[in-house]
């Protein structure tokens, strides 16, 4: 059977291929959001693509028999299904049609997200920035241009090669025109990582010379670090963050301050009852008052995630 939705996939994303510079940071604002929404727009059916490969009915957000079935099977459905006939009292009747009505909508951004991770390893690892594309088409779509933040769709037009990369490589299908290298790939993580690691190694010296201060002088500047981290706490609102708790920094061992945001709402059931929690969060910002180590780049914030969570 034909993927039609990987089909829509290709097309959407070489339409954002086709509108991205070879520099990135060469590109204005507005020669930026054509590429980003064909991007956003691209994924969502990639993803329907992933689940329909695996049922196609997983692409409906209502599985209800007398909406489907003559969508999904066309070619066999020859008579309309009559509903049988209900009590006129019946309260219950308000409720179904209501149903009804949903049952042949389609799955949103994150919806499909959510589902294509329980088949693709790809979306698992990268939910993170996936959410986050979804998070600035929707930005594009409601806020005024001067709030749109140029950076953010710097950082995810920056990872779109990659991503689709990935895609190719797990679904063994071809999405976008460009080829990558053998290695290009390994290199990218082999060299987030070696940044990251340079970064780290930077901040353990400031923090080994700190050390090596007097001890007024020590205690003033732990002092002064612990308030900061106190504070930034309370105030966690940066960068568009929903929340910020503490880690223990990668450099220097104290404790240092992550914000997050929250990509998307789930319904999950605690063993009482069902309650709203995020379906994922993605970083933000990693800071550290003590020895000043920083992270706010995307892709760099998304390699620790995903270097945390497999440690
Ligand atoms: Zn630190």
């Amino acid at each position: 059977m034909n993927n039609l939705y990987f089909e829509k996939a290709r097309k959407l994303l070489q339409l954002a291929e086709k509108n991205i510079k070879d520099d990135i940071n060469s590109m204005s604002l507005d020669e930026m959001i054509t590429p980003v929404l064909f991007f956003a727009l691209g994924m969502e059916s990639l993803f329907k693509g992933i689940i329909y490969k695996v049922n196609v009915l997983f692409t409906y957000k209502n599985t209800d028999f007398k909406s489907i079935a003559p969508i999904v099977y066309k070619q066999q459905y020859q008579h309309p299904y009559k509903e049988p006939k209900r009590d006129e009292n019946d309260s219950s009747k308000d409720k179904i049609r209501g149903e009804n009505s949903m049952a042949t909508d389609v799955l949103t951004f994150g919806e499909s997200l959510l589902r294509a991770k329980c088949f693709s390893t790809v979306s698992y690892k990268n939910k993170a920035t996936l959410f986050r594309l979804k998070n600035i088409r929707d930005d594009i779509a409601h806020k005024t241009l001067d709030l749109l933040e140029e950076q953010k769709l710097k950082d995810i037009l920056g990872q779109f090669r990659y991503l689709i990369f990935k895609y190719e490589e797990e679904l063994a299908e071809k999405f976008i025109s460009a080829i990558p290298r053998p290695t290009e790939l390994s290199e990218r993580d082999l060299e987030l990582e070696t940044h990251i690691s340079d970064l780290v190694a930077l901040h353990k010296n400031k923090w080994k010379e700190q050390k090596q201060w007097e001890e007024q002088k020590q205690e003033e500047s732990l002092k002064k670090a612990r308030e900061e981290t106190f504070n930034r706490l309370q105030d966690y609102d940066i960068n568009g963050a929903d929340g910020a708790y503490t880690i223990r920094c990668p450099a220097c061992s104290n404790e240092a301050v992550i914000w997050f945001q929250v990509g998307g709402w789930v319904e999950e059931f605690n063993g009482f009852g069902y309650e709203t929690v995020p379906a994922t969060t993605s970083l933000v910002l990693l800071n550290c008052c003590f020895c000043g180590f920083r992270i706010d780049k995307t892709e760099e914030l998304d390699w620790f995630d995903k270097y945390r969570s497999s440690r």
